[in-house]
């Protein structure tokens, strides 16, 4: 039996072929291809010795379970660093990072297009526990330096913003974090490790919602970080320590999604570059917040950095009144009304940053409209866009 385990996986495996493969031991599961749900608290041992002498692979459910660790092990790989811990939300992933390397007195350097929730962690918890935060603007680069103090323990990179698509310059952040001994953490859900690797950049700590393309079936939420052999027993500690577990379901449903993620970004890039390029041409459309497109004030940037561009992108409207941007999306059928993104199915939603900018001033020129660009044929999604521009000059 032992010789027909067939576990051992070559180092050197392009990452296409790395998520067929990876955190997946058929041997150990009767030669079934996907790892099973485990589910279960207890673990038992044989015997006393075996019990005190932690002998088993596993001690208790919290601690470590099959179908968990099948899914940490294939994104150790895929991420490229130390070691990686799951949490039960994308918003739990970056609190946890930030709990793990910030204690009092620390201050933090935050990213001003940060996803909003994310700032909440900084203003409403952080602050509770005496470590305070700067917001600064994306477009920093190295200027981030005068923003730095004796006590900065930590810089939070998210690029591009969710929602305003502004791509930061991150090896000349990285490098100005290590000459001054900074932890660098980065909210990579929109890139995936896929189309930009943290750790290759230099940056410590990469966390994905893996609610958005990892699962990629709006079924889930889950939270991934991954940490570089700086910062991983930090990070590994502070998972343990406040009792963080995933559901083994989740963590199944998560692995199911790895699998077709190149896939599946590959088409949600090339429908996303379909219809960014349409839109820039409607006279209904002032701007288009895409980084891959050249007139992009970061596409620069994103084009020495990242391998590829995902499937959300904003849009900002010539100015018109609520209600006739209201029209645009009510009118829509494909595109659903929701937040979120990263699933299969085509989303659309308002929003303005405005109100929650501290270290920018969001203002840009119109009604801003955030789209998710899912696995529908294009042709059919340009064709539902068509009838919203329809709806709205008929309000308008
Ligand atoms: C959705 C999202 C999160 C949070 O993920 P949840 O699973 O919803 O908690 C964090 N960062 C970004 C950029 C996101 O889009």
């Amino acid at each position: 039996m032992a010789n027909k385990t067939k576990s051992t996986i070559p180092g050197n495996l392009s990452v296409d072929t790395e998520l067929v493969v990876a955190g997946r031991e058929p041997f150990r599961h009767d030669g079934f291809v996907n790892t099973p749900i485990v589910r279960g608290s207890t673990v038992l041992s044989p015997t006393v010795a075996d019990l005190e002498g932690h002998t088993g692979r596993y001690s208790y459910g919290r601690r470590g379970n099959p179908t968990v660790e099948s899914l940490e092990i294939a994104l150790t790989r895929i991420e490229g660093g130390a070691g990686v811990v799951l949490t039960p939300s994308g918003l739990s992933a970056v609190s946890l990072a930030l709990l793990a390397v910030l204690k009092a007195g620390d201050h933090l350097l935050m990213v001003d297009s940060a996803y909003q929730p994310t700032r909440r962690v900084c203003d409403e918890v952080l602050t509770r526990y005496g470590i305070e935060t700067t917001y600064y603007d994306p477009l920093l680069g190295s200027g981030i330096a005068s923003l730095v103090r004796p006590n900065t323990r930590a810089i939070f990179l998210e690029s591009p913003g969710s929602q305003s698509f502004e791509i930061q310059d991150v090896p000349a952040i990285v490098d100005v974090a290590s000459q001054h001994d900074i932890v660098t953490l980065m909210d990579n859900t929109w890139a995936t490790p896929l189309f930009f690797r943290p750790h290759d950049f230099g940056v410590d700590i990469s966390i994905q919602a893996g609610t958005k393309y990892l699962g990629g079936h709006s079924d889930l939420n889950i939270g991934t970080i991954s940490a570089n052999a700086r910062t991983y027993r930090r990070v590994h500690l502070a998972h343990g320590d406040l009792g963080i577990t995933v559901a083994p379901e989740d963590a199944f449903l998560a692995s199911r999604g790895l699998r077709t993620m190149a896939v599946r970004l590959e088409r949600h890039q090339q429908s996303a570059l379909t219809l960014a390029h349409w839109l820039s041409t409607r006279p209904e459309v002032r701007l288009v917040l895409h980084p891959a497109l050249p007139q992009h004030p970061g596409h620069a940037l994103w084009k020495r950095d990242f391998k590829g561009a995902s499937g959300l992108f904003s849009i900002i409207l010539q100015p018109v009144p609520k209600p006739t941007v209201d029209a645009f999306l009510d009118a829509l059928s494909l595109f659903g009304l929701g937040y979120s993104w990263g699933g299969f199915e085509s989303l659309a939603i308002p929003f303005d940053c405005s109100p929650y900018r501290s270290a920018t001033h969001w203002a840009p020129g119109g009604p801003a409209i955030r789209l998710q660009i899912g696995l529908e044929d294009p042709a059919d999604l340009v064709a539902d866009l068509d009838s919203g521009f329809a709806a709205m000059a008929a309000a308008g």
